[in-house]
């Protein structure tokens, strides 16, 4: 770069930066700004600066108007919008245009949302706003049999505590007349036939890549079984069945089911419908209808893929675009509800909100938090192949996160008595935070403690220890009660801290401590610790739900009066 480009440099960013800020701009600003964008200059910075403090000077007497006049004039390149960096991490979606991404969150209302809702969701939402688009949040729910009014409830209340915002929330049984006048004009047009043979019939058919004899008759024939599947026959007697290819490769293709009758009541709409469209058929009409331009799904539905163009191709419906991502689990933690059930039915686990589970629930009152959550998401590479994450890499991002704002308390778990004969201090104020302004509590003191079991196995007598906070103390006598007597106050670095409660108004609490679930695929039996602890009666007066560090022990949320729960080293 030659002098003039840099002066013309210079002053561009010194013009801009004066512009967003009320006509007046900053050395500090224009140096950072100047090597941000030029990083060659760095090395030139000492023979730059007074450059730079020069034009500052020079834009800064100059009236706001003229600044932005001599901008559009001779720097229209920097007034160009950039679109929004994407700092998510993701790669740039196939066909995006900005402003016209639409995304969509479809679960299926039949369990609790966890860890893997969240990865989906969080990538719908971050992509429609990486692109300026919108997000749909769709109720997949028409299976009666497996869904339940609780589900839906659950599931929105774990969105809007990730923090993800939709655009849009519908449920796709609202839909159904629409979709049952696709159906009807799907059978109309013979690309779907009604089938009634019986099940063992249909699956021998489709191994033997054979069609059925259902599939020859004529559309009088199918429109009046058609008719039929709403009133006269019963469950299993009658499918609605896509005409595909019986000798296709893709098994998906031989004549799948696009709808059936199910007469269990609806959660929303009770027993109105018995027709019911199954995923399929349901989720390409959707997504096509809701505008959606971009559809994620876990890549176990990669063979659907063909089916779901072919319905809307059939229907000369708008086709957006599939995408897949992996399915995301954690070590020793599935999300699949086959697995989970048994555990919460057979008493297992104490219910949906087990902190060993990897429902969102449980990871709330366990006090991961829903910024670690996105992180830790965003974090994975984007690919197909499944994605076997450790907790503790979650864990790394909470830590971040709850380290600043968590209170430090003291505890002593598989408490020992420790009195010090000439405790000359009847109170101490100690601040809740070492760094951050959070306050202080004071402790009432008499002399006797309580120390952490594993701190008193250590401890013998003439061993000196600091009793953190407090004073350094002499062993006089070890063993299960502990005596001791004050030595001074002066730190000294190379004797051992421990952290200690009063022993009057100690408070009781236990510890819940979420282990591995499965261990080579067998539930772990040791999966919750419980620990008995005592802590300091300040542990009263916090709200349940608050994060706290215990002193050289870990990150725990309040539970409750008397239980927290482990979150982390
Ligand atoms: P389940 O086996 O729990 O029923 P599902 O895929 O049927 O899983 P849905 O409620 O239908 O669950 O899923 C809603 C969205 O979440 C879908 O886009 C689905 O692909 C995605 N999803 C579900 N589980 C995971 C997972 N473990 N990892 C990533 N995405 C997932
Ligand atoms: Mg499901």
């Amino acid at each position: 770069m030659n002098d003039n480009d840099v002066k013309r440099t210079i002053r561009g960013i010194a013009l801009l930066n004066a512009s967003e800020h009320n006509g007046k701009t900053r050395n500090d600003a224009v140096i950072s700004k100047v090597i941000g964008s030029k990083p060659e200059l760095r090395e030139k910075i000492k023979e730059i600066i007074p450059l730079i403090s020069e034009i500052v000077n020079e834009v800064n007497a100059i009236p706001l108007p003229t600044q932005k006049s001599e901008l559009e004039s001779n720097f229209p390149e920097l007034l160009v919008v950039k679109p929004k960096q994407d700092r998510s991490g993701l790669p740039a979606l196939e066909g995006a245009e900005q402003g016209k991404v639409v995304t969509r969150f479809p679960p299926e209302p039949n369990g609790y949302p966890h860890i893997g809702h969240a990865k989906a969701a969080i990538i719908d939402e971050e992509y429609a706003k990486m692109y300026g688009g919108k997000l749909i949040f769709r109720f997949d729910d028409t299976n009666p049999e497996n869904e339940r009014l609780e589900y839906y409830a659950a599931i929105k209340v774990g969105l809007d505590w990730l923090g993800v915002k939709y655009n849009h929330i519908k449920n796709t049984s609202d839909d159904i007349e629409m979709i049952y006048k696709k159906a009807e004009e799907f059978i109309q047009a013979g690309h779907a036939y009604v089938c009634t043979c019986n099940k063992e019939t249909i699956s021998k058919n489709r191994r033997e890549m054979v069609a059925c004899k259902c599939s020859m008759g004529d559309t009088a024939q199918n429109i009046k079984r058609w008719k039929n599947m709403f009133e006269k026959f019963k469950p299993r007697e009658a499918i609605v069945r896509f005409r595909g290819d019986m000798r296709s490769e893709n098994t998906v293709m031989r004549d799948p089911t696009l709808l059936r009758i199910i007469d269990e009541p609806h959660p929303i709409h009770k027993n109105k419908y018995r027709v019911w469209p199954n995923y399929d058929f349901a989720v390409a009409i959707e997504d096509s209808i809701d505008g959606v331009t971009h559809a994620f799904r876990t890549k176990e539905y990669e063979l659907r893929n063909e089916l779901y163009y072919a319905i809307l191709d059939k229907l000369k419906m708008r086709k957006p675009k599939v995408l897949e991502f992996s399915r995301l689990e954690f070590d020793g933690m599935p999300v699949s509800k086959r697995i989970l059930k048994p555990l919460v039915q057979d008493g297992k686990v104490s219910g949906y909100d087990d902190p060993r589970l990897p429902t969102l629930e449980a990871m709330r009152r366990r006090g991961i938090v829903p910024e670690a959550i996105r992180k830790f998401v965003l974090s994975l590479s984007f690919t197909k192949s499944d994605t076997l994450a450790p907790f503790e890499t979650l864990e790394s991002f909470n830590r971040k996160i709850i380290d600043p704002t968590s209170m430090r308390l003291f505890i002593a778990t598989n408490p020992v008595k420790l009195t010090v004969k000439n405790n000359n201090m009847t109170q101490i104020e100690i601040p809740n935070h070492p760094q951050k302004d959070m306050g202080k509590r004071k402790i009432q003191l008499d002399g006797t403690f309580y120390i952490s079991g594993d701190d008193a196995k250590s401890l013998k007598a003439g061993d000196e220890v600091r009793l953190l906070e407090l004073y350094n103390v002499k062993i006089t006598k070890s063993g299960p009660q502990i005596e001791a007597e004050i030595t001074d106050t002066n730190f000294k670095p190379e004797i051992p801290k421990i952290q200690w409660v009063p022993a009057q108004n100690a408070v009781k609490i236990e510890v819940l401590i979420p282990k591995i679930l499965f261990v080579n695929d067998q539930f772990n039996e040791n999966s919750l610790e419980i620990q008995q602890a005592l802590t300091e009666p300040y542990y009263l007066e916090l709200n349940v739900g608050t994060e706290i560090q215990f002193v050289r022990y870990g990150y725990c949320r309040k539970d409750s009066a008397n239980q927290v729960i482990y979150t982390h080293k």
